[in-house]
């Protein structure tokens, strides 16, 4: 890709406040010769500023979503890209949520710019497990398992069962449970539809990834193994 558009498709600027960029002589190579026309140079080797770039094109990062935070781009409250770099909410292509927390929900969120990665992730045929941990209003019944097991919960106004999940008791009001869908609220849906109501909701791991170390309002990128992991 050529310089303007590349530098424009980061977030840093317009394609027109990139071409002034250019003309100021803010573009370099790693040696720090000034970059002086749209030529097509490789990511790797630009400074802007004698700083390296963001990451490139192809990126999948984590974020550990504390509460309070939509997955939106616009919302009249705090949303996640307020924890990234300002300039990923400007990128081309959009670096986007990889299926929905809620505000009230924390934990481990995906953010990728490979929407066919996203789509693999999400899709309820990959059956990508998702891990959630609970706390409940109220104490298990003890049926829950089997009840969330038995592939047949339907919730309201959906015309088809939910798939099997996975159930684990940790605590007479918390549990672990692991869905491989991921229908609209459907962790609080299923436990309203046992009778208890869902407190709190911090996702642990997709597939297998975890949180690991990564503090609430954190976020790292993902190495090419780790992505492999979630699957
Ligand atoms: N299920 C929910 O109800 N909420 C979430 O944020 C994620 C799964």
């Amino acid at each position: 890709m050529r310089l303007v558009r590349l530098i424009a498709n980061l977030g840093y600027g317009s394609q027109k406040e990139v071409r002034r960029m250019v003309r100021d002589g803010r573009l370099t190579d790693a040696e720090g010769n000034v970059l002086k026309d749209d030529a097509r140079v490789d990511h790797a080797l630009i400074r802007l500023d004698g700083e390296a770039l963001d990451p490139p094109g192809g990126l999948v990062l984590m974020l550990n979503k504390p509460d309070g935070f939509t997955c939106s781009t616009s919302d009249p409250g705090r949303v996640v890209y307020e924890l990234l770099p300002p300039r990923f909410a400007h990128r081309t292509p959009l670096v986007a949520p990889v299926g929905r927390l809620d505000r009230d929900s924390t934990g481990l969120l995906l953010m990728t710019d490979d929407g066919a990665l996203s789509h693999r992730i999400t899709a309820p045929r990959s059956h990508v497990p998702k891990t959630y941990q609970v706390a409940l209003a109220r104490p298990l019944s003890g049926e829950e398992a089997a009840i969330f097991a038995a592939g047949t919960l339907m919730l309201r106004s959906e015309t088809t069962p939910l798939a099997p999940a996975k159930l684990v008791e940790i605590g007479p009001q918390s549990a672990h449970i692991t869905i491989v869908e991921g229908r609209y609220h459907q962790v609080k849906r299923m436990f309203a539809a046992v009778g208890n109501h869902v407190e709190g909701l911090r996702r642990v791991a997709i597939g297998g990834l975890g949180l690991g170390d990564l503090a609430p309002g954190e976020w790292r990128l993902l190495t090419p193994a780790e992505i492999a992991a979630i699957f």
